[in-house]
């Protein structure tokens, strides 16, 4: 099959384009820069045509996708802003406008599209987290966030960050669902819910100040004093976990597997505290100890229940040990550790 893979210069799209090729499949990504797709042809080459892309400046240009789907089978949509902002439209735009974009250029004019597999989050099923005191709370695809938009509505700028995220993938996804229930269209979609997503980087990116989001929280765990974390943040609950690896199988899973058609799925290994990553790399010398051992054993306030992402896409996890180590090693090839 032909997959058109949106924000394939990403962390998570560059994983996702490489497992694509990787089965047998042709990918046709789409980029910012001219300079991004070279580099992606270059980490490439070795599946010489199988490979092309497309620049795509900015996914709120209307019908910014209307050519690119000739001959394709599937879509991935995975570019979608992760950064901070000030102004939530800054995030919830092209989050809404680019998922519906892509949607009606397969409806218009992507007649071989039969499925798209949307790159949503967890931050779509997570609303409050419970009282402090209380027992974890157990989120399943059932769940959806109902917390961020109306906060974000209320409080505009000043809404907290991670509402103003959260409440763009909740409102992308809604708009997704409902263009299906909608339109008469050939294809189905399904959405693919990762929790905090680490894992070695294979994206073009210059220098540590200029990765993705996740993975710059990562970088930061690793920095001694005082550019480092403080004992309290490292041995506290972070969130959930998952490598990147996975997250691209879980994409790739979607695509092939017809009973996975039209559902959710939250991908995700369990929670963690930054201390853990600490730990998984104490063997590497020049990495700050912290508090050795003291993120084991926290009470999370919220799991992400990925079972049926086991049992309907057949994934299986890697531990934290593996992605930590996958990470820090992928930075030492970079040159941007001594
Ligand atoms: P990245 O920032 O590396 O990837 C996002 C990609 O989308 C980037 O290439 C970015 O380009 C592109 N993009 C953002 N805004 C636009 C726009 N307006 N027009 C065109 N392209 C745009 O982060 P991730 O790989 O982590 O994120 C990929 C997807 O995974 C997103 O949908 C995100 O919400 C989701 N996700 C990520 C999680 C994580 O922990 N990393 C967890 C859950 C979900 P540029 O950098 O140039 O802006």
């Amino acid at each position: 099959g032909h997959i058109l893979v949106t924000g394939a210069a990403g962390f998570i799209g560059t994983w996702i384009t490489k497992t694509l090729l990787d089965n047998n499949y042709r990918v046709r990504g789409t980029v910012r820069l001219d300079s991004e797709g070279l580099y992606l042809q270059d980490l490439f080459q070795s599946f010489q045509d199988s490979f092309t892309y497309a620049i795509v400046e900015d996914v709120v240009i209307p019908g910014c996708f209307d050519d690119l789907l000739d001959g394709i089978d599937g879509v991935v949509h995975a570019a979608s802003p992760v950064a901070v902002a000030d102004d939530p439209q800054e995030l919830i735009r092209p989050a809404v406008q680019g998922t519906l974009g892509i949607l009606q250029a397969a409806f218009k004019h992507g007649p071989s599209v039969k499925r798209i597999v949307i790159t949503s989050s967890v931050g779509s099923i997570t609303g409050d987290p419970p009282p402090s005191d209380s027992e974890t709370q157990f989120l399943t695809e059932n769940d959806w966030n109902t917390v961020s938009v109306p906060e974000v509505e209320k409080k505009g700028a000043q809404a907290a960050q991670n509402h103003k995220y959260r409440a763009s993938k909740t409102l992308a996804e809604k708009a997704a669902w409902n263009f299906v229930k909608e339109n008469q269209v050939n294809f189905d979609i399904i959405t693919i819910h990762p929790v905090m997503v680490l894992g070695p980087i294979l994206q073009p990116c210059a220098a540590p100040e200029n990765l993705n989001l996740s993975v710059s929280e990562f970088w930061q765990t690793i920095q001694h004093p005082p550019n480092g974390r403080t004992d309290a943040e490292l041995v506290k609950y972070r969130s959930n976990f998952v490598d990147v690896r996975d997250v691209a199988a879980a994409h790739l899973e979607a695509l092939k597997r017809a009973e996975a058609g039209g559902e959710r799925f939250i991908v995700g290994n369990g929670p963690y505290a930054w201390q853990d990553v600490l730990d998984a790399l104490s063997s590497f010398p020049n990495i700050p100890r912290g508090q050795p051992f003291g993120g084991k054993g926290i009470t999370p306030p919220t799991i992400h229940d990925s079972s049926k992402s086991k049992k309907v896409l057949g994934l299986k996890y890697r531990p934290l040990e593996e992605s930590a180590n996958d990470t820090f090693l992928s930075f030492l090839n970079r040159g941007w550790i001594q």
